[in-house]
Formats: C-alpha cells, sequence, structure tokens
C-alpha cells in the first residue's frame, strides 16, 4: 500500500518510520523496515498501527543508512508478522504494492526448483525468484531486471540487496512510484508526499519504468528498456 526507500548519509530507520506517517492515510494492516548496515540486510515488521514497528524498533534497533519500508493492505495472505514486508530472501528484500497475478504459477516453479514458499503472499514470489536469479551468478540489477520480466499485474517495487549499500532498483507498472532527489541522498515513495520532509525535488517514474539509484546518480530505464529522460519536477505542498 505505501512505499519508502532511502539511500542516506544518517541511519534511515527513523526517516522510513516518518515516511511511512504520511502514507498512513491510505489505511494499512502492518508494516515492516528493512536496511542494509555492514553490508548485511535485516528487518523488523510489526502487525497493526506504525507505533507497534517503532515499539518494536526501540527494542530491536536496526541500524544502516540504506533502507526499504512500507505499510501493507493485504491482498494475498492474512494480515501477519509473516505475511509483511519487505520479504526476503537469501541476499535480497522486497517492497511491493499492488498483486502479483502470475504468483500462483511462478510459485509452483520455484518450489520445484527448491524455492519454497514460506507465506502466502503474492509478493514472496518476487524475492524468490530474485534470489535465484542471483544464485545463477547475476547482478543484483540484473536479476532484478530478469524478476521483473517474469511478473504479471500492477505493481510498483523496489529493492534492497546485501553487501549494496548504495543501490536500490525501484520498478513502476500499473502502481504509482517517484524517486526523490536529495543531497547526496536519493529516495523512492509510493506518494511524493511521503517525501517531502526530505525533498522537492521529485521525478515521477513512468508506466513501466525502471529506476536503478544511488545515492548520486538515478538511472531509468523504460518499458522497452530503453534509457530515459524524466524530469525533475519542484513539487509545491500547500499544508
Ligand atoms: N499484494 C501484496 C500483499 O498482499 C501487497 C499489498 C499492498 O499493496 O499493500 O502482500
Amino acid at each position: 500500500c505505501g512505499i519508502v526507500g532511502v539511500l542516506g548519509k544518517n541511519e534511515v530507520s527513523p526517516i522510513i518510520v516518518e515516511a511511512l506517517k504520511r502514507l498512513e492515510y491510505r489505511g494499512y494492516d502492518s508494516a515492516g523496515i528493512a536496511t542494509v548496515n555492514d553490508g548485511k540486510l535485516d528487518r523488523r515488521r510489526a502487525v497493526g498501527k506504525l507505533v507497534n514497528l517503532s515499539d518494536l524498533l526501540v527494542h530491536e534497533p536496526l541500524a544502516g543508512k540504506a533502507g526499504i519500508g512500507h505499510t501493507r493492505w493485504a491482498t494475498h495472505g492474512a494480515p501477519s508478522v509473516v505475511n509483511a514486508h519487505p520479504h526476503k530472501s537469501g541476499p535480497v528484500a522486497v517492497v511491493h504494492n499492488g498483486i502479483i497475478e502470475n504468483f500462483k504459477e511462478l510459485r509452483a516453479d520455484l518450489d520445484k526448483d527448491g524455492y519454497g514458499t514460506k507465506t502466502d503472499t503474492d509478493t514472496e514470489t518476487v524475492v524468490l525468484l530474485t534470489h535465484r536469479f542471483l544464485d545463477n551468478g547475476a547482478s543484483p540489477r540484473d536479476a532484478a531486471e530478469q524478476t521483473i520480466a517474469l511478473l504479471e499485474g500492477a505493481f510498483a517495487l523496489c529493492f534492497l540487496f546485501d553487501g549494496e549499500d548504495d543501490l536500490m532498483i525501484a520498478a513502476r507498472k500499473g502502481s504509482p512510484l517517484a524517486v526523490g532527489h536529495g543531497d547526496g541522498e536519493m529516495y523512492v515513495g509510493s506518494d511524493a508526499i511521503a517525501l517531502a520532509p526530505m525533498t522537492n525535488r521529485i521525478t515521477y517514474l513512468e508506466e513501466g519504468d525502471r529506476a536503478v539509484l544511488t545515492r548520486t546518480s538515478l538511472e531509468i530505464f523504460d518499458a522497452q528498456g530503453m534509457l530515459a529522460n524524466r524530469p525533475v519536477k519542484t513539487l509545491s505542498l500547500d499544508e
């Protein structure tokens, strides 16, 4: 339901929680954050209000300057910690808005290959596919690209990888996603409103776009895989 991603200069967990709060009005049943810290992915998830996630983070802090967060409105699989995003399999974590329509077929194939599902969600198939591509030697970028090519349905996705604390990959198909430009920082949000405290410089992804982000660069590829030029707009909010 709500997506936030931050490649920051400082600890990102508090920043992500604040940004997710700005998306609360959309409704959600659970929330979670994953970060890369010392090269390692870790995550925290909680059912219910964001305050439950912040309470959890007080007791079990999540360090890291690169992170993704999500508020979930369950479509496949009950609201639970296991089904909450970010989903993770091996060296990849993902947050997802929307529905992967062909997840059952994908899941059957993954199960056969030993990438067993642990949740009831459509989203988990995304991380399992990416995990398999990574195991087969693909780079994070290629693994995400190959995964996205297999997905049917509506999605906004944001990927984060073990060992990559200066890389995020985002994709948009049927579900909005915006990139925010900071000063040596880069952000992703399902709604630019979530990013308003961090930046007013926004690039909206178009249908079928994939974005490769570092703290200092943004490359966008269109649905045909061609490098695309998307404008940076100035967001003005009357609040
Ligand atoms: N279909 C996904 C799920 O049920 C994502 C739902 C959402 O957009 O929050 O986990």
